[in-house]
């Protein structure tokens, strides 16, 4: 087996060769002079995300082969309650749960006991100022969020995106098809009544007797296998319906990429899925781009080092890791000619994590003794201060809410490929988005003045987020569509295109309608096929 560790490519190659010789090598199927084995096909995706999946989808509609090679492992629940993924819940979490690290990546949980290193559903990256919360498997970002579906307004909208791309556009074509793919709901009065959604019925009641607009979001879950789990067992044990969803979500009620775009390209016969192949760099090449992939297992080992040609190449890999790879692929002289804006204009969506607590005064009578069930999917918005706040249930105990803020970062920081730890970092500073920090206390403290209860820090409020987006932003560096200036057949597709901001909501629905967007015009212009 290969070490994990990493090296610069070139400087890998040469050691290993050195280190186990030939027969070695022809073991792993390369040749002998220490070149791994190539392949060559025409279309290469990068990541099975929001961005790689609905590339996959498009392209096999309208007729065109692809190979998605994926970092992460395929999850199937294919019977509710099926023990698939980690428990959420302290002291409950495992290795599943965590994309090789010896620690979970969610704040306001106690550290856990050290875990084997497993390539498990969500990656943390440590960067300078902020940290970030990813996703790694199959499926991307669908396997661990909450499916919550909003819109940015239209002013805000047109405030932070480029005059190309109009929200008119987008509110008539792009987020209609989006959410005609994922098929989303509402969480219904059957089950918003029950106890088990105390948390999300409060949030509501108390956001809108503190004058906010607050609403129930449209969200890509499948809540009446949720309600009918719930009128069976009469309740909500965590592996099922809709405690445990962040670390994924074992009764299959969840919209993952799987069931829609992802499931639907695989159908086609012309995409195939190869989990476990972590793209490790890219480098011009004579017929396109070659990229040299490590196939792992599920601990993470490598297992075999591959090279693949394509004509053309997705890269899909999450916003960190877009632009993670695209920087080491510059730093190792792979594409020397990388625009320089790569990497730059990169935004936190403003986002904040608050919580309060003692928010009644009798927390078993309001129905807090039940444990808190998911997903997120009620909103409130506060358009005067440019931000929204959602309420996260989470199985912690007590009359505590807990509430992420959505606002507009005014500043972007940038991404970085450091070669001395072999990572991608970020450098980002709190003045960016003091704004959104300051309006997210602003909720809390007007929420606990109308309705009573007091701030409390549960370790939460730490610079993290867990919706990156931009480095590769539409009109720096990367066209309209996501064609990389000067670098003809390789795309970006995914979080990394958007202004470093989807204001006042979360992110996925307008990657999405952004990736459904530009693949309408990159597979008529550049396929030669209409989708
Ligand atoms: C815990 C959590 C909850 C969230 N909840 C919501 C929500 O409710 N609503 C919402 O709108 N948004 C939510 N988000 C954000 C949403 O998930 C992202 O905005 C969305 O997934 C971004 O899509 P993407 O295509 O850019 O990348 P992703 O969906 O992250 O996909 C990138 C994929 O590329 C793979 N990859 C990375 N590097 C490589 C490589 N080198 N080689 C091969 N594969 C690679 C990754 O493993 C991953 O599968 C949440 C995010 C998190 C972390």
């Amino acid at each position: 087996m290969l070490p994990r560790a990493y090296l610069p490519l070139s400087r890998r190659m040469f050691v290993r060769t050195a280190a186990v010789g030939t027969a070695a090598l022809g073991g792993l199927g390369l040749p002998g002079c220490g070149g791994p084995a190539s392949e060559r096909v025409d279309t290469l995706i990068l990541g099975s995300g929001f961005g790689g999946s609905i590339t996959a989808y498009r392209l096999a509609q309208a007729g065109h082969r692809t190979v998605v090679l994926e970092r992460g492992r395929r999850w199937t629940v294919s019977t509710p309650g099926e023990d698939v993924f980690s428990y959420m819940s302290p002291g409950n979490i495992d290795m599943r749960s965590t994309w090789l690290a010896e620690q979970q990546p969610l704040p306001g949980i106690p550290p856990s006991r050290r875990m084997p290193l497993y390539t498990g559903v969500l990656e943390k990256i440590y960067g300078n100022g902020i940290d970030i919360v990813c996703a790694a498997g199959v499926g991307g970002g669908s396997l661990v969020y909450s499916g919550m579906m909003v819109q940015p307004p239209q002013d805000y909208f047109d405030e932070v995106f480029p005059d190309e791309i109009t929200w008119a556009d987008m509110d008539a074509t792009w987020y209609p098809r989006v959410r005609a793919m994922m098929n989303p709901g509402t969480l219904p009065d059957e089950l918003i009544n029950r106890p088990e959604w105390t948390a999300t019925r409060l949030f509501l009641e108390q956001a809108q007797n503190a004058g906010y607009e607050a609403r129930r979001l449209l969200c890509a879950f499948d809540f009446e296998a949720a309600a009918r789990e719930v009128a069976e067992m009469n309740a909500i044990p965590e592996m099922l319906s809709v405690g445990s969803y962040i670390f994924g979500l074992n009764s299959g009620a969840k919209a993952t990429l799987d069931k829609s775009y992802l499931g639907m390209a695989e159908a086609t016969g012309l995409c195939e899925v190869r989990p476990l192949h972590w793209a490790q760099v890219i480098r011009q090449h004579a017929e396109g781009y070659s990229v040299i992939v490590h196939q792992i297992d599920e601990m993470g080992n490598v297992i075999a080092e591959k090279e693949i040609i394509a004509r053309r190449l997705f890269v899909s890999c999450g916003t960190a890791n877009t632009n993670g790879l695209l920087l080491r692929s510059k730093a190792e002289n792979g594409l020397p000619e990388l625009p320089e804006e790569i990497g730059s204009g990169f935004g936190n969506n403003g986002q904040h994590i608050k919580a309060r607590t003692n928010v009644v005064p009798d927390a078993m009578a309001a129905g807090f003794g039940s444990t808190q069930a998911g997903p997120a999917c009620a909103m409130l918005f506060d358009h005067d201060n440019r931000i929204a706040m959602e309420n996260g249930p989470a199985p912690i105990s007590g009359a505590t809410l807990i509430g992420t803020g959505q606002g507009i970062p005014s500043g972007r920081g940038r991404f970085r490929w450091d070669a001395t730890t072999g990572k991608v970092t970020v450098d980002w500073e709190a003045s960016y988005d003091a704004q959104a920090a300051e309006a997210a206390t602003n909720i809390i403290a007007h929420l606990n003045e109308v309705n009573g209860g007091e701030p409390i820090g549960l370790g939460l409020d730490v610079s993290i987020t867990f919706h990156p987006l931009g480095g590769c932003v539409h009109g720096q560096g990367v066209d309209m569509f996501g064609r990389v200036n000067g670098h003809p057949n390789l795309y970006v597709v995914d979080g990394s295109l958007l202004p470093g901001v989807t204001p006042l909501s979360n992110p996925f629905w307008t990657v999405s309608a952004n990736a459904e967007r530009c693949l309408d015009t990159i597979v008529r212009e550049d396929f030669g096929a209409s989708v």
